[in-house]
């Protein structure tokens, strides 16, 4: 335990004592010299009016220069011989000056340390007993029952005040302690302070950063936007033109065409067709990553939307033994849903089914249960192995080019189908396996509307059976 605290309060102490001590030594001094009107009879009192003057001024000196240890030692030291001078001067039997020796012990352990009361006390008692032995007739045991009294009560004395003076000089102690402790811990708080505005200026400056990065951003994706509406329109008028005008030569209004000339025809419509969807998935993308992609939902029919998927995947199999399949619910129920993007996303999975099965079947099964419908898209194709699972639904991820799978296409269609679900508030997920064909799984969530007209009993099935139904067509 450090005592540098009370080492301050006690050279603060001195500096009240001196010089109260040493007032009081000059006024006893002047006052027992003017009482006995005689310098020479009372030549210890000048000794101490001198002695108080000089050590007054010395003590106070050298506290003022901070040694206040030996500021202490001269003025405690040069009081006790002094008081001894008095004595050896002034005794008298039963006099209360020996008592005096009190003040310099309480004021020693106040100014030195707590045991200095002790050394005060043990050379007060030996100088004085020694003063009044040579300034008296007396013999040594007379002088010894003289001060027996004021030794033992000085040592009483000196013992309480050590005692107090300890205890002053724990709590001391404990406080200062306290002190470091708040003076530690504030020091800490400045420093986590400092770093908190190092970190708060780090963080603007990012903020800022992060602004312009931002701005950028919205710059760039203002720009690519407009180029892609800009060359989308460039491209689709010219497109539009060769796929109609290739229609009208086929059908002969200009004249009649041979067999070679409307296969080429046909062909430049099929192509020019292909670029269309192509163009149109690419503005799509576009539209989605500039979150410019926008929905009319409204509730509408569901079956039209099926029938019109089915219609258009039937062109896609002219030419291919592939069975179409329509499992359908005997009700059918309300959808919320953009009719033109929904559509678009059943022929998306459709034409897939179309493009990767050369043979069974394609169906499309419907179940819902009052709240969720759930719509398959089933092949009998090529499959998907599981680690494909996922990428598939990536932007321009093809599952690889093996012949089986070279196939026109752009990766687009299933990232664009997902986004249109997922907006429609709906799922889409994919089960196969290579060689078992496919089950694309769509969930939408039925009209609110429509909740309360729709009967709860759905293809047969039970009110609590048809919560579950449309699950189970899922994962068959
Ligand atoms: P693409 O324009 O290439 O068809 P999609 O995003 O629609 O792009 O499909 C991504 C890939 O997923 C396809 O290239 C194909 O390999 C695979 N795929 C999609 N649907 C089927 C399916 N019904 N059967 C087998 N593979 C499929």
């Amino acid at each position: 335990m450090s005592s540098g605290y009370a080492n301050d309060l006690r050279s603060d102490t001195s500096f009240i004592i001196v010089p109260i001590l040493t007032v009081v030594a000059i006024a006893v001094s002047v006052f027992q010299i003017a009482f006995r009107m005689s310098l020479a009879a009372n030549w210890s009192y000048a000794v101490m009016l001198l002695g108080a003057l000089l050590v007054g001024n010395r003590t106070w000196r050298l506290l003022r220069a901070g040694r206040n240890l030996l500021a202490a030692q001269l003025f405690l030291s040069s009081h006790v011989v002094m008081l001894a001078l008095v004595h050896f001067q002034d005794w008298m039997p039963g006099s209360f000056m020996p008592y005096l020796y009190g003040i310099l012990i309480v004021v020693g352990s106040m100014m030195v340390r707590p045991t200095t009361g002790f050394w005060v006390w043990g050379w007060g008692m030996v100088l004085t007993g020694t003063a009044v032995f040579l300034g008296n007739d007396l013999l040594f045991m007379e002088v010894l029952q003289a001060m027996l009294p004021p030794t033992l009560v000085n040592l009483l004395l000196a013992t309480a005040t050590f005692l107090s003076a300890m205890e002053w000089q724990f709590a001391v102690e404990s406080v200062s302690e306290l002190h470091r402790n708040v003076q530690r811990r504030r020091d800490e708080l400045f420093s986590v302070q400092e770093e908190l505005q190092d970190a708060n200026v780090r963080l603007q400056n990012s903020n800022v950063a992060l602004e312009e990065a931002r701005l950028a951003a919205v710059n760039e994706r203002d720009l690519r936007t407009r180029f892609m509406n800009h060359v989308s329109h460039e491209l689709r008028t010219p497109l539009n033109a060769i796929v109609n005008f290739a229609h009208i030569l086929n059908r002969g209004v200009r004249g009649p065409i041979n067999d070679g000339q409307s296969d080429y025809l046909t062909r430049i419509r099929q192509s020019g067709f292909h670029l269309l969807n192509v163009l149109n998935d690419l503005l799509d993308m576009a539209q989605i990553e500039a979150g410019e992609f926008r929905l009319r939902l409204e509730p509408v029919a569901l079956q039209p939307i099926c029938e019109e998927g089915m219609t258009n995947v039937r062109g896609l199999l002219l030419e291919k033994q592939v069975l179409l399949v329509r499992d359908y619910p005997d009700d059918w129920p309300l959808v919320m849903a953009d009719k033109i993007r929904l559509t678009q996303a059943l022929i998306n999975l459709l034409g897939n089914a179309a493009k990767y099965t050369e043979e069974g079947y394609i169906a499309l099964r419907v179940r819902h249960n009052g709240r969720i419908v759930t719509i398959v898209v089933e092949d009998s194709g090529i499959g998907i192995p599981p680690e494909q699972h996922e990428a598939i639904f990536q932007e321009f991820r093809q599952v690889d080019e093996s012949a089986a799978r070279r196939r026109v296409g752009t990766g687009l269609g299933l990232p664009i189908t997902r986004h249109l679900i997922e907006r429609h508030g709906g799922t889409v997920r994919v089960e196969s396996d290579p060689g078992s064909g496919s089950r694309f799984i769509i969930t939408l969530p039925v009209a609110q509307a429509d909740v309360e007209t729709v009967p709860l009993v759905a293809n047969g099935y039970t009110t609590t059976e048809a919560a579950a139904k449309p699950e189970d067509i899922g994962s068959a």
